[in-house]
């Protein structure tokens, strides 16, 4: 057995006198140098096996597979629904090409889409990235400001991303961010220099380099960048951004377009029926310029779809059929109580028709159900008799008339 002062680490040799700290083990020693080391190693592998667990949960579904997924939570939006799902196999697929020099590069295809609020941009936006399990956020373009302005900085986008990811970069890199009310950002004015637009054009410019892919320092807890915050670096080079924006008015925009268009050439257009309800369905890039998104940004967005207004019928479907359905999530919540609660047919048209008369969209849905079923959530798990509710449409009348949401003026 080795002398009590002549011992040595286990793994370099290396004599405790010669070693800063040397912890025993059972049978050895090992010394601080060699636990940095071993540290590494470990890093190393471990970050190896995480990068091609990654990859390997990217053998990606097919579009139509998407969609379907799609399908289950977003109720119509064909076609927002389609062009998204190739967007994002696109995207994961230029993330499985392996780096071999080859000629062709696949360029990212960040989407924008347009449509009025409530119509399920976000909703689609967080169904894929769910579906990926990649990691996820929402960013409101309305609160960014060019740096050095009072406001948010551009890259604070990314800390919701690194936050949604529990601060690992890599999974970061790979996450879908969600940029919220885009149209906020358009330039005001067509002669930009009379006055700086910060929060304008000034933030699509910083929105570019985002956007193309570029080592960006991003502050952890996100905000305005302290000089003595510690930064983390992020590059954008695989993250997929997806936009919306309600960009109302663009409907006058892209109706001037075609007409001229009809004026002039034989358009594909020209058939377009004039009092048709969405116009949206033709939106282009160019109306997106019109608008006021400078033409480099519009270039980073190589998608663009939009979304129908809710009718009465997709309110109801969006009531009942989704596989998370404010119906469903009733039935459960009262399940949980040991009761069976039914809905009458009369009552899911009552409260699409309130939610259009408040002029609330798929939003308004939960607030009015909530109105109504507010008292029986109440009285019910307290009373042990009653195992079936059947909510019908007197008692929801009742209930509404009585709710403070019933005394909301409509603009
Ligand atoms: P926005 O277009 O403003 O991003 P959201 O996606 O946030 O709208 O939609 C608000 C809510 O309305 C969603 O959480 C969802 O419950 C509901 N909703 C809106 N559109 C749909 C839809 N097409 N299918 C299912 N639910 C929808």
């Amino acid at each position: 057995m080795a002398e009590k002062n002549d011992v040595r680490c286990s793994f370099c040799g290396r004599h405790k006198k010669d070693t800063q700290v040397l912890i025993a083990g059972i049978t050895g020693h090992i010394c601080d140098g060699c636990i940095g080391q071993a540290n590494q190693i470990v890093e190393e592998e471990v970050s190896f096996k995480k990068d091609t667990a990654i990859e390997s949960s990217l053998t990606l579904l097919k579009p139509k597979e998407i969609c379907a997924h799609l399908d289950q939570y977003v109720i119509g939006q064909e076609d927002a629904k389609k062009v998204l799902s190739v967007a994002v196999y696109n995207h994961y697929k230029r993330l499985l090409q392996k780096d071999d020099n080859e000629e062709v590069e696949i360029e990212k295809s960040n989407v924008i889409l347009v449509g009025r609020t409530g119509t399920g941009k976000t909703l689609l936006a967080r169904t894929i990235a769910k579906m990926l399990n990649v990691p996820f956020c929402i960013a409101d373009a309305t609160v960014l400001t060019e740096a050095g302005y009072v406001g948010e900085d551009v890259e604070s986008i990314l800390s919701r991303l690194l936050q949604a990811a529990d601060f690992d970069v890599a999974s970061a890199e790979r996450g879908i961010v969600f940029i919220d009310e885009i149209d906020k950002v358009a330039r005001k004015s067509d002669n930009p220099s009379i006055t700086r637009d910060v929060s304008g054009e000034g933030v699509q410019q910083a929105l570019l380099k985002l956007l193309e892919g570029a080592t960006v320092n991003v502050p952890p807890q996100g905000g305005r960048k302290h000089p003595e915050q510690k930064m983390i670096q992020v590059n954008t080079k695989n993250i997929l951004f997806v936009c919306g924006g309600a960009f109302s008015g663009i409907e006058k925009l892209i109706e001037r377009r075609i007409n001229i268009n009809a004026i002039g050439f034989s358009s594909a257009e020209k058939d377009v029926n004039k009092g048709e309800e969405n116009l949206l369905k033709y939106v282009n890039p160019q109306d997106l310029k019109d608008y006021g998104l400078i033409p480099e940004l519009i270039g980073r967005f190589p998608v663009l779809s939009f979304l129908n207004p809710l009718e009465k019928e997709t309110l109801k479907r969006i009531l009942v059929e989704p596989k998370n359905s404010l119906v469903k999530q009733y039935i459960k919540l009262f399940k949980i109580d040991d009761v069976e609660l039914t809905f009458n047919e009369d009552v899911y048209d009552f409260i699409v028709e309130k939610s259009i008369e408040m002029k609330l969209g798929a939003r308004g849905l939960r607030s009015i159900c909530e109105a109504i079923l507010n008292d029986a959530m109440f009285e019910l798990p307290s009373d042990e008799k009653v195992k079936r509710f059947e909510l019908n449409l007197k008692y929801a009348r009742e209930k509404f008339s009585k709710s403070k949401i019933s005394t909301l003026k409509v603009a």
